[in-house]
């Protein structure tokens, strides 16, 4: 069989290594240039390659095309490839067939790592051979060829969902779904939801779905639509029919097989709802895999947060600095400004991707004194803003914005950046803009 990969990133080189093992002919391909550590892993398990080009006589001789999710369905090569019927599946697909092992599926239009991690930090701390794998880290092809773990907590965008056709997890969530990478999905915000809900497309009655049920998307969707997975419902609001978990008196309420799990939620390490929702779905999980109500709870005391959500840099002379910089929609930035207890000074902007603040006006009327543009065009949030805060200053400079937000803040205040925006008319990525904030932040 021959195993063509397109994409030499690292769920390329894992699917590359793991089908070679497998008694795959593999040939790897990559229209940019491949990172010279993977491609010396390549040569080191004698695996054919290339790079800065797509020759189509080595890849439409394939049996199978393993597609990375960065590249596109319209792309040429891919339209090829589907047209001539050779089937093209993504990472997860192909690796799946070589482990038993169980595994979480996590998708979501916000939340998706935060609670990846959490997940895994509960399961480890209850003593599971767990590993991560998704869009974090080390690629689950890769560590599946290195048969690591029992269990998998896997990070799904949907571009991963829309390459399965078997895949199967035992436990998935749905964090929410709000519009967004709608390019990729012919600006049709319903099949962006379809594509999320692949995710249950192949489960069956032993498995779960937890899903956020105040989200009016995923409801909408579950009343047209039969799943077969046992529906394991979150809310702040609403008690569960049966199996569930949801707010009560401030104290988490979960119950699954009858057992009721309860925490009060000021004991949450990670701070605002939507970690509050977080922290109920990571829970459900756990319980279902009879983790005990100790460990959960410690776990979720003592989880450290990740890195560019919501943040806490430092404190300065009173001010709390916090870096939101993988907040780059509008539903994150809601949940950001919803958590800030005091008068915030917000540092927002970049490029933006068609958003519509109407959503963000009460919460930023009651609770944002100054706003800070950092964009190459702040038109959008100039004009969206003018009339409901006092200060509106406008830099294109990240150490400028923090120095400007250092002046304006006053002991007790915070200093928010969570930007609604991707990153990229100044920054390479959101990581390097949170980097670029936290050591502007150090430099005060
Ligand atoms: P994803 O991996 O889906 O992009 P992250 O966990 O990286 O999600 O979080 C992205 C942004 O969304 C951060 O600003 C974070 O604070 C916010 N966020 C985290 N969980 C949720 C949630 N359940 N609902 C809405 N926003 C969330």
């Amino acid at each position: 069989m021959r195993l063509v990969i397109l994409g030499g990133g690292e769920s390329g080189v894992g699917t590359a290594i793991l089908g070679k093992k497998n008694g795959y002919e593999v040939f790897v391909s990559d229209y940019g240039k491949i990172k010279e550590n993977y491609t010396a892993v390549l040569a080191l398990n004698g695996i054919d390659w290339e790079d800065e080009k797509h020759t189509e006589a080595l890849i439409l001789n394939a049996d199978v095309v393993m597609k990375s999710p960065g590249i596109p369905d319209k792309a040429p090569i891919v339209q090829k490839l589907i047209e001539k019927g050779i089937s093209v599946i993504s990472e997860i697909e192909f690796a799946i067939q070589f482990t038993d092992a169980v595994t979480i599926g996590i998708t979501g239009s916000n939340g998706k790592t935060t609670t990846t991690l959490l997940v895994h930090h509960l399961l480890k701390q209850g003593g599971l051979n767990v590993g991560v794998a998704g869009n974090i880290g080390k690629s689950f092809a890769w560590q599946v060829a290195e048969n690591k773990h029992d269990v998998y907590v896997l990070e799904l965008s949907s571009f991963q969902l829309d390459g399965i056709i078997n895949y199967r997890p035992h436990i998935a969530i749905i964090t929410n779904i709000s519009p967004d990478h709608l390019d990729r999905y012919d600006y049709d915000y319903n099949l962006y939801i379809e594509s999320k809900f692949r995710i249950t497309k192949n489960q069956t009655e032993s498995d779960y779905l937890i899903y956020d049920n105040e989200d009016e998307a995923i409801q909408n969707w579950l009343k047209n639509n039969k799943i077969k997975a046992n529906k394991i419902p979150f809310s702040l609001t609403t008690k569960p029919e049966k199996e569930g978990a949801f707010l009560e008196d401030n104290n988490i309420n979960s119950t699954i097989n009858n057992e009721q799990f309860t925490m009060p939620i000021n004991e949450i390490a990670l701070e605002g709802k939507h970690n509050i929702k977080n922290a109920m779905a990571a829970t459900a999980v756990s319980q279902l895999l009879n983790i005990r109500k100790q460990t959960i709870r410690e776990s979720l005391t003592n989880f450290q947060g990740v890195e560019h959500r919501l943040e806490k840099v430092l404190k300065i002379q009173g001010v709390q600095y916090i870096n939101d910089s993988k907040a780059t929609n509008v539903n994150s930035v809601f949940y950001a400004l919803d958590s800030m207890t005091s008068p915030t000074v917000w540092i927002v902007g970049g490029v933006d991707k068609g958003n519509d603040y109407d959503e963000l006006m009460p919460l930023v009327r009651e609770k944002v004194k100054a706003i800070i543009c950092l964009g190459v065009d702040n038109n959008k949030i100039i004009n969206s803003f003018n009339n409901v805060v006092d200060i509106m200053v406008e830099t294109s400079s990240m150490s400028e914005a923090v120095e400007i937000a250092r002046r304006i803040a006053e002991k007790g205040d915070s200093v928010l950046l969570s930007p609604a925006c991707a990153s990229f008319d100044l920054f390479e990525s959101y990581e390097d803009r949170g980097k670029q904030f936290k050591q502007a932040v150090f430099n005060l």
